[in-house]
């Protein structure tokens, strides 16, 4: 694994022949969705294709942040902030979460524009952000470079250690009565009347009328082998972690080219901010004009790159059978190669912005596949072309923060309860040009 301490408690239940639900995918997603499930005493099974975790899940910064999210969004998100404040003395785990506050600092116009408007945007949606100058940046962040002139503090804002939180979240739910199996690939479902009766996995088929789809970046994929289009495209993201003897302070905080935040083991997880290699498939081709909108208020942030990903694409089957082996069991670790340039640019800005850092020392490096929807908002939500199926993915590059959140909201949808927070902005018929049958 690329991804430093990823705890690995290992799942290896028999699979049962029945459950109430079944989840497709063992990152934040679905591991929270059965959480929230076996809390509630829903009989519970979760497969994975690999390891709990080991995709995006484990491969994020670890910033739990409601600042800067689409208001559409907020609600879950600060629902999402309350859980996490909390899960560890719910589930008696310990996923590293702190409240630490997080800071944006502006060196540029650019970046004083872009964090002057979130602030006015936080103010009425009743965050707690207050816009610091330049003695207010030395005092809240000492060592601070003198050209940072403007910073955007968000108090109750906070980080979480990706390599641990879900692998406990998942060691939790199995207390509380849910059933995880790791490689266990799951190659599709079955139907009978029109809505869900089993779902088919590699090591066998378990009979449910209920099934929550939450593969990441394999959703598109997964639902395309069942006739639905799901708009959903792959960023590759890259990360590091250092190790500093520097005075550098603990909270996060992100620039216009860098963010870094401090590690439990004493590291620091950094990344050049706002860059993305965009690997070029046919999906690219597919998805074009839904995605065209984001294409270009972003495109500055983002490397087109014909790469492996594009290989692997290519060559990978879109339909298939359910006695043959699926792509999920061919590839159990989505564990692509990190764009070395960008973590180069991440250590040579965090410097400049905290000279301290100068003594850093990279140790592992490590890339994720973000899934992201044209809108960049996840679908939390039932298919209603399939009754019984439900998806939540999409996450669009902030799932870790708001993945609590979007686990309680799938368990008490699944349970047809009253939500935490309006379900509407999720819904998966939003993309109604594109959820008709593929
Ligand atoms: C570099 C990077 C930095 C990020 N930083 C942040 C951050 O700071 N804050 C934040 O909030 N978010 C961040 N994110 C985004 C966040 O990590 C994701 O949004 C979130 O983890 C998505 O969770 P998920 O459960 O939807 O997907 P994943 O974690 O990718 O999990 C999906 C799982 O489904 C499994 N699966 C797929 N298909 C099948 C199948 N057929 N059968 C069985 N299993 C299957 C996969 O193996 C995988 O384990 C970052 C992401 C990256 C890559």
């Amino acid at each position: 694994m690329p991804v430093p301490n990823l705890q690995r408690p290992g799942f290896a239940a028999p699979l049962p022949e029945s459950a109430d639900v079944v989840v497709i995918g063992g990152g934040i997603a679905g591991v929270t969705t059965a959480l929230f499930l076996a809390e509630a005493g829903v009989n519970v099974v979760l497969c994975e294709k690999g390891t709990i975790a080991a995709e995006q899940s484990s491969r994020n910064w670890g910033w739990v942040r409601q600042m800067g999210r689409d208001p559409k969004e907020l609600p879950l998100t600060i629902e999402s902030l309350n859980l996490w404040r909390d899960i560890d003395r719910r589930f008696g785990i310990e996923t590293g979460f702190r409240e630490t506050g997080i800071t944006y600092v502006c060196r540029t116009k650019a970046e004083i524009a872009e964090f002057t408007a979130w602030e006015k945007y936080g103010r009425e949606a009743g965050m707690p952000s207050t816009l610091l100058d330049s003695a207010g940046l030395q005092k809240l962040l000492p060592g601070i470079a003198a050209q940072y002139t403007l910073g955007l503090h968000t108090a109750n804002d906070g980080r979480a250690e990706p390599e641990r939180a879900v692998p406990q979240m998942a060691s939790a739910a199995v207390r509380l009565g849910a059933t995880i199996t790791e490689n266990c690939a799951v190659r599709g479902i079955e139907t009978a009347g029109g809505r869900i009766s089993g779902v088919v996995t590699e090591k066998g088929t378990i009979a449910t009328s209920s099934v929550v789809v939450a593969a990441g970046a394999w959703s598109r994929l997964f639902l395309g082998n069942l006739g639905l289009d799901f708009p959903q495209l792959k960023l590759l993201g890259t990360a590091a972690r250092i190790e500093s003897d520097g005075a550098v302070p603990d909270m996060p905080v992100g620039g216009g080219d860098f963010s870094f935040r401090k590690r439990l083991d004493g590291g620091y997880t950094i990344a050049q901010r706002n860059a993305n290699v965009a690997p070029v498939t046919p999906d690219s081709f597919r998805l074009f004009f839904d995605f065209l909108p984001t294409l270009m208020t972003s495109w500055r942030e983002l490397k087109l790159r014909v790469n492996g990903q594009t290989v692997s694409e290519l060559k990978m089957p879109r339909r298939w059978s359910l006695d043959q082996v699926t792509p999920f069991e061919a590839i159990r670790t989505l564990d692509p190669v990190p764009h070395a340039p960008f973590n180069r640019n991440a250590v040579r800005n965090l410097t400049r912005a905290f000279p301290a850092f100068a003594d850093a020392r990279l140790t592992h490096s490590w890339a994720g596949m973000i899934d992201a929807t044209p809108d960049a908002i996840p679908v939390i939500g039932p298919i209603a072309a399939v009754p019984g199926l439900y998806l939540s993915s999409g996450f669009s590059g902030h799932g870790f923060g708001s993945g609590p959140g979007a686990g309680r909201l799938m368990a008490e949808i699944v349970r047809n309860e009253k939500t935490c927070v309006d379900p509407a902005p999720f819904r998966y018929e939003r993309f109604s040009k594109t959820a008709k049958a593929a």
